[in-house]
Protein backbone atom coordinates (compact mmCIF):
# COMPACT_ATOMS: atom_id res chain seq x y z
CA UNK A 1 0.00 0.00 0.00
CA UNK A 2 2.39 2.75 -1.14
CA UNK A 3 -0.81 4.58 -3.42
CA UNK A 4 -0.11 8.38 -2.39
CA UNK A 5 -2.93 10.67 -2.49
CA UNK A 6 -2.85 14.58 -4.33
CA UNK A 7 -4.49 16.27 -2.12
CA UNK A 8 -5.54 20.01 -2.39
CA UNK A 9 -6.25 22.10 0.33
CA UNK A 10 -6.54 26.04 1.36
CA UNK A 11 -3.95 27.43 4.09
CA UNK A 12 -5.45 30.05 6.55
CA UNK A 13 -9.09 29.37 6.96
CA UNK A 14 -10.99 31.81 9.51
CA UNK A 15 -14.50 29.90 10.45
CA UNK A 16 -17.15 30.63 12.84
CA UNK A 17 -14.90 30.39 15.39
CA UNK A 18 -13.21 33.58 14.56
CA UNK A 19 -15.72 37.03 15.86
CA UNK A 20 -15.27 38.33 11.77
CA UNK A 21 -16.41 35.26 9.95
CA UNK A 22 -19.43 33.08 10.15
CA UNK A 23 -18.05 30.44 7.91
CA UNK A 24 -19.54 27.32 9.56
CA UNK A 25 -17.23 24.05 8.86
CA UNK A 26 -19.78 21.91 7.53
CA UNK A 27 -20.86 25.05 5.04
CA UNK A 28 -16.87 24.29 3.98
CA UNK A 29 -17.09 20.90 3.22
CA UNK A 30 -20.33 21.45 1.32
CA UNK A 31 -18.42 24.13 -0.60
CA UNK A 32 -15.07 21.70 -0.89
CA UNK A 33 -15.73 19.80 -4.01
CA UNK A 34 -12.14 19.98 -4.99
CA UNK A 35 -10.49 20.53 -1.97
CA UNK A 36 -9.41 17.50 0.60
CA UNK A 37 -8.09 19.79 3.68
CA UNK A 38 -8.47 23.01 5.02
CA UNK A 39 -5.72 24.52 7.38
CA UNK A 40 -7.98 26.66 10.02
CA UNK A 41 -6.31 29.79 11.76
CA UNK A 42 -8.68 31.26 14.12
CA UNK A 43 -8.10 34.43 15.92
CA UNK A 44 -7.53 34.17 19.66
CA UNK A 45 -10.25 36.73 20.74
CA UNK A 46 -12.34 35.54 23.17
CA UNK A 47 -10.51 32.18 22.67
CA UNK A 48 -11.55 29.86 26.51
CA UNK A 49 -10.18 26.38 26.96
CA UNK A 50 -13.99 25.17 26.50
CA UNK A 51 -13.97 27.31 23.53
CA UNK A 52 -10.76 26.08 22.13
CA UNK A 53 -12.33 21.60 22.88
CA UNK A 54 -14.96 22.72 21.11
CA UNK A 55 -12.88 23.72 17.90
CA UNK A 56 -10.81 20.98 17.74
CA UNK A 57 -13.96 18.56 18.59
CA UNK A 58 -15.45 20.08 15.52
CA UNK A 59 -12.34 19.94 13.60
CA UNK A 60 -12.76 16.02 13.96
CA UNK A 61 -16.12 15.37 13.82
CA UNK A 62 -16.50 17.05 10.26
CA UNK A 63 -13.28 15.66 9.54
CA UNK A 64 -13.60 11.77 6.73
CA UNK A 65 -11.19 10.26 4.53
CA UNK A 66 -11.89 12.66 1.59
CA UNK A 67 -11.98 16.16 3.59
CA UNK A 68 -9.65 17.20 6.61
CA UNK A 69 -9.77 20.34 9.46
CA UNK A 70 -6.58 20.90 10.44
CA UNK A 71 -6.86 23.31 13.36
CA UNK A 72 -4.82 26.58 13.72
CA UNK A 73 -4.58 29.79 16.03
CA UNK A 74 -3.89 32.87 14.48
CA UNK A 75 -1.37 34.35 17.57
CA UNK A 76 -0.82 38.55 18.35
CA UNK A 77 2.67 38.61 19.47
CA UNK A 78 2.71 42.84 19.34
CA UNK A 79 1.71 43.85 16.22
CA UNK A 80 2.71 40.40 13.77
CA UNK A 81 0.54 37.75 13.84
CA UNK A 82 1.86 33.61 14.26
CA UNK A 83 0.00 31.05 12.91
CA UNK A 84 0.32 27.77 15.23
CA UNK A 85 -0.76 24.86 13.27
CA UNK A 86 -1.34 21.25 13.71
CA UNK A 87 -2.12 18.56 16.63
CA UNK A 88 -2.26 21.37 19.00
CA UNK A 89 -3.45 21.80 22.53
CA UNK A 90 -4.46 25.22 24.61
CA UNK A 91 -1.13 24.56 26.29
CA UNK A 92 0.70 25.22 23.31
CA UNK A 93 -1.68 27.79 22.63
CA UNK A 94 -0.72 29.68 26.15
CA UNK A 95 3.03 28.73 25.97
CA UNK A 96 3.37 30.46 22.57
CA UNK A 97 1.75 33.42 23.82
CA UNK A 98 4.15 33.55 26.66
CA UNK A 99 6.47 33.74 23.55
CA UNK A 100 8.16 29.84 24.28
CA UNK A 101 8.53 27.64 21.55
CA UNK A 102 6.22 24.88 20.66
CA UNK A 103 8.34 21.93 20.02
CA UNK A 104 6.04 19.30 18.36
CA UNK A 105 7.05 17.65 15.24
CA UNK A 106 3.41 17.53 14.14
CA UNK A 107 2.72 21.79 14.79
CA UNK A 108 3.80 24.24 12.13
CA UNK A 109 4.80 28.24 12.97
CA UNK A 110 4.05 30.43 10.63
CA UNK A 111 4.29 34.18 10.43
CA UNK A 112 1.63 35.11 8.73
CA UNK A 113 1.26 38.42 6.63
CA UNK A 114 5.17 39.25 7.57
CA UNK A 115 6.44 42.78 7.19
CA UNK A 116 9.89 44.01 7.46
CA UNK A 117 9.60 46.46 10.27
CA UNK A 118 7.87 43.43 12.38
CA UNK A 119 11.18 41.20 13.07
CA UNK A 120 12.12 42.55 16.06
CA UNK A 121 9.13 41.82 17.56
CA UNK A 122 9.37 38.04 16.56
CA UNK A 123 12.83 37.69 16.12
CA UNK A 124 12.86 35.19 19.21
CA UNK A 125 10.52 32.88 16.77
CA UNK A 126 12.91 33.11 13.75
CA UNK A 127 15.29 30.22 14.36
CA UNK A 128 12.52 27.60 14.88
CA UNK A 129 9.95 29.45 12.12
CA UNK A 130 8.62 26.69 9.58
CA UNK A 131 7.45 29.43 6.85
CA UNK A 132 6.29 32.95 6.27
CA UNK A 133 3.25 33.69 3.81
CA UNK A 134 4.64 34.99 1.42
CA UNK A 135 1.71 35.90 -0.07
CA UNK A 136 -1.32 36.80 2.02
CA UNK A 137 -4.14 37.04 -0.39
CA UNK A 138 -6.47 39.38 2.29
CA UNK A 139 -3.81 42.18 2.88
CA UNK A 140 -1.61 41.96 -0.55
CA UNK A 141 -4.48 41.19 -2.69
CA UNK A 142 -5.10 38.37 -5.21
CA UNK A 143 -3.25 37.88 -7.95
CA UNK A 144 -0.50 40.36 -7.88
CA UNK A 145 2.66 38.72 -6.49
CA UNK A 146 3.94 41.22 -3.71
CA UNK A 147 7.97 41.14 -4.40
CA UNK A 148 9.17 42.35 -1.48
CA UNK A 149 8.04 39.30 0.23
CA UNK A 150 9.76 37.25 -1.47
CA UNK A 151 12.68 40.13 -0.92
CA UNK A 152 12.29 39.45 2.95
CA UNK A 153 11.76 35.76 2.67
CA UNK A 154 15.37 35.44 0.96
CA UNK A 155 16.81 37.54 3.86
CA UNK A 156 15.16 35.57 6.38
CA UNK A 157 16.70 32.62 4.83
CA UNK A 158 19.82 33.35 5.16
CA UNK A 159 19.30 32.75 9.19
CA UNK A 160 16.77 29.96 9.06
CA UNK A 161 16.70 27.86 5.72
CA UNK A 162 14.26 25.67 7.06
CA UNK A 163 11.94 28.97 5.93
CA UNK A 164 9.15 27.19 3.75
CA UNK A 165 7.22 29.76 1.51
CA UNK A 166 3.27 29.95 1.54
CA UNK A 167 0.12 31.94 -0.02
CA UNK A 168 -2.18 32.37 2.71
CA UNK A 169 -6.06 32.88 1.63
CA UNK A 170 -6.99 34.51 4.89
CA UNK A 171 -10.63 33.60 3.53
CA UNK A 172 -12.55 34.63 5.78
CA UNK A 173 -16.33 34.27 3.49
CA UNK A 174 -16.49 32.67 -0.06
CA UNK A 175 -15.38 34.93 -2.00
CA UNK A 176 -11.82 34.13 -3.09
CA UNK A 177 -12.99 30.79 -2.18
CA UNK A 178 -11.29 28.34 -4.94
CA UNK A 179 -9.12 30.97 -6.72
CA UNK A 180 -5.62 29.39 -4.70
CA UNK A 181 -5.03 26.15 -3.46
CA UNK A 182 -1.86 24.62 -1.83
CA UNK A 183 -0.93 21.49 -3.13
CA UNK A 184 0.49 17.96 -1.41
CA UNK A 185 0.72 14.37 -2.00
CA UNK A 186 0.31 12.34 1.33
CA UNK A 187 -0.03 8.48 2.15
CA UNK A 188 -3.23 9.34 3.67
CA UNK A 189 -4.95 12.60 4.67
CA UNK A 190 -3.79 13.16 8.27
CA UNK A 191 -2.77 16.09 10.32
CA UNK A 192 0.72 14.52 10.69
CA UNK A 193 1.19 13.45 7.01
CA UNK A 194 0.29 16.85 5.84
CA UNK A 195 2.47 18.74 8.37
CA UNK A 196 5.48 16.30 7.83
CA UNK A 197 4.80 17.46 3.73
CA UNK A 198 5.17 20.85 4.38
CA UNK A 199 7.96 20.70 7.23
CA UNK A 200 9.99 18.84 4.39
CA UNK A 201 9.15 21.50 1.75
CA UNK A 202 7.18 19.08 -0.35
CA UNK A 203 4.16 21.16 -1.38
CA UNK A 204 3.30 23.86 -3.43
CA UNK A 205 0.69 26.87 -4.08
CA UNK A 206 -0.88 28.66 -6.46
CA UNK A 207 -2.77 31.78 -7.11
CA UNK A 208 -4.12 32.80 -10.77
CA UNK A 209 -0.88 32.20 -12.98
CA UNK A 210 1.74 32.12 -10.20
CA UNK A 211 2.70 29.27 -8.53
CA UNK A 212 5.03 29.25 -5.24
CA UNK A 213 6.88 26.27 -4.14
CA UNK A 214 7.48 25.60 -0.67
CA UNK A 215 11.28 26.53 -0.94
CA UNK A 216 10.27 29.89 -2.33
CA UNK A 217 11.03 29.64 -6.01
CA UNK A 218 8.17 31.36 -7.77
CA UNK A 219 6.54 30.46 -11.59
CA UNK A 220 4.17 31.84 -13.55
CA UNK A 221 2.73 30.00 -16.10
CA UNK A 222 4.66 27.52 -15.35
CA UNK A 223 7.85 29.20 -16.31
CA UNK A 224 10.47 29.72 -13.30
CA UNK A 225 11.46 33.28 -12.24
CA UNK A 226 14.10 33.89 -10.08
CA UNK A 227 15.64 37.57 -10.57
CA UNK A 228 13.06 39.99 -8.48
CA UNK A 229 13.65 42.68 -10.92
CA UNK A 230 11.83 40.37 -13.28
CA UNK A 231 9.51 39.73 -11.18
CA UNK A 232 8.94 43.28 -10.54
CA UNK A 233 7.90 44.17 -14.18
CA UNK A 234 5.93 41.52 -14.63
CA UNK A 235 4.01 42.03 -11.38
CA UNK A 236 3.36 45.61 -12.27
CA UNK A 237 2.95 44.73 -16.08
CA UNK A 238 0.11 41.86 -14.76
CA UNK A 239 -0.98 44.82 -12.22
CA UNK A 240 -2.03 47.20 -15.62
CA UNK A 241 -3.13 44.35 -17.89
CA UNK A 242 -5.48 43.45 -14.61
CA UNK A 243 -6.86 47.15 -14.85
CA UNK A 244 -7.12 47.91 -18.27
CA UNK A 245 -9.64 44.51 -18.60
CA UNK A 246 -11.16 46.23 -15.44
CA UNK A 247 -11.51 49.49 -17.47
CA UNK A 248 -12.57 47.81 -20.44
CA UNK A 249 -15.55 45.45 -18.74
CA UNK A 250 -16.47 49.11 -16.57
CA UNK A 251 -16.78 50.92 -20.28
CA UNK A 252 -19.02 47.98 -21.68
CA UNK A 253 -21.21 48.01 -18.63
CA UNK A 254 -21.02 51.56 -19.71
CA UNK A 255 -22.69 51.29 -23.58
CA UNK A 256 -24.79 48.61 -22.37
CA UNK A 257 -26.47 51.10 -19.77
CA UNK A 258 -26.65 53.99 -22.70
CA UNK A 259 -28.49 50.77 -24.94
CA UNK A 260 -30.98 50.41 -22.49
CA UNK A 261 -29.92 46.90 -21.67
CA UNK A 262 -30.90 46.38 -17.87
CA UNK A 263 -31.67 43.47 -15.63
CA UNK A 264 -30.70 39.62 -16.23
CA UNK A 265 -29.49 40.26 -20.28
CA UNK A 266 -27.14 43.18 -18.83
CA UNK A 267 -25.85 40.50 -16.01
CA UNK A 268 -25.48 37.82 -18.37
CA UNK A 269 -23.30 40.12 -21.35
CA UNK A 270 -21.20 41.14 -18.67
CA UNK A 271 -20.50 37.97 -17.20
CA UNK A 272 -19.90 36.28 -20.81
CA UNK A 273 -17.45 39.27 -21.40
CA UNK A 274 -15.70 38.79 -18.05
CA UNK A 275 -15.48 35.36 -18.91
CA UNK A 276 -14.20 35.85 -22.28
CA UNK A 277 -10.50 37.13 -20.75
CA UNK A 278 -10.16 34.27 -19.59
CA UNK A 279 -8.64 33.71 -15.80
CA UNK A 280 -6.92 37.54 -16.27
ZN1 LIG B 1 -6.15 35.59 9.44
Amino acid sequence: MNNKITAKGLFHVHSEYSADSNLKLIDIKRNSNGFNFFILCEHEYGLTRKKFADFLNDCKSHSNKGCLFIPGIEIKIGNSHLLLIGNISFEDYLHLKNKKRVNKKDTLLVWAHPEENEIKEISSFLPFLDGIELWNLLHDGTFVFPVKKLRLLRRLKKSNENIKAFIGSDLHNFEFFKKQSLVLSVKRLAIEDVINKIKKGEFFSESGNFKVLGNGSVEFKGKPIAKLPHLTLLSCLYKLYRRLIQLVINISGGILDFLGIKGKVRKRLIIIFRNSFGDY
